[in-house]
């Protein structure tokens, strides 16, 4: 049995780029379906929140001299770029998934309207929303809160590259411990990034438990929404 009904999984661009430097890794994208595959196979709801990282990130045309909110556009259509290609492997996979774009393309994807979305996630489709909030100067990681909390989603699952939220970065500190979980009011505390600010925030708001885990670990998803001790979660 799934520990939640319904969840918003939030996947970076750079999930979908495997070892190589740019763009969209073919055996890593697929292994990335199969794994959310398996959960609605268990009879969970899925919602992605896909990132565009791997292909555009605002604050580096910024920091290149473009216009920051020029920039951050690009990025948006970078996420659109990464739904459709997710949403295309799932279709291959032999799933049925819907992209959503908070920024209007009307002849490439469906703009997002929350009552279809809702929709969607009830007749057992998966929905990936594209184009972050639809605004410059935010990330998917808020959009996935927003997405989130809209949905009534039970959890927000962050994939990273680690796998949870340690004392202290595991790469520079041997002796840093993953947390199995930790409160909101703790992960302020103590400064542990968890999501960026505003995404943190409005979690916090909603009270939208968070889990952060790996999404290089295989069978890591799974054993995150059958409640197993993977992970941290961040909770009220
Ligand atoms: N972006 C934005 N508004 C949003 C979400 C994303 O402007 O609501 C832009 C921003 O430029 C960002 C880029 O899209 O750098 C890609 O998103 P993000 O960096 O969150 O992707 P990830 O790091 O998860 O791959």
């Amino acid at each position: 049995m799934p520990a939640y009904k319904r969840i918003l999984l939030k996947l970076s661009g750079e999930a979908l780029m495997g070892d190589d430097a740019y763009g969209i890794n073919r055996a890593t994208i697929v292994r990335m379906v199969r794994e959310v595959a398996e959960v609605t196979q268990l009879g969970c709801e899925v919602a992605v929140v896909i990132g565009g990282g791997n292909i555009f990130r605002g604050v580096a045309g910024g920091a290149g001299g473009m216009d920051r909110a020029t920039a951050d556009y690009m990025g948006m259509m970078a996420t659109v770029m990464n739904a459709l290609a997710l949403g295309d492997t799932m279709r291959q996979e032999g799933m049925t998934a819907r992209v959503m774009s908070a920024i209007a393309i009307d002849q490439v994807v469906e703009p997002y309207v929350r009552p279809k979305a809702l929709q969607y996630l009830e007749e057992g489709k998966v929905v990936i929303f594209a184009g972050g909030t639809g605004n410059p100067f935010f990330t998917t990681d808020t959009a996935a809160a927003l997405r989130g909390a809209e949905i009534g989603a039970q959890v927000v699952l962050k994939a990273t590259k680690v796998d949870g939220v340690y004392t202290a970065d595991p790469k520079k500190d041997p002796t840093a411990t993953r947390y199995a979980s930790v409160s909101f009011d703790e992960a302020i505390a103590r400064n542990l990034q968890v999501l960026d600010a505003t995404a943190f925030a409005l979690c916090r708001d909603q009270k939208l438990p968070i889990k952060v885990f790996s999404i290089f670990k295989e069978g890591a998803l799974k054993r995150v929404v059958l409640g197993e001790d993977e992970g941290t979660l961040v909770h009220v």
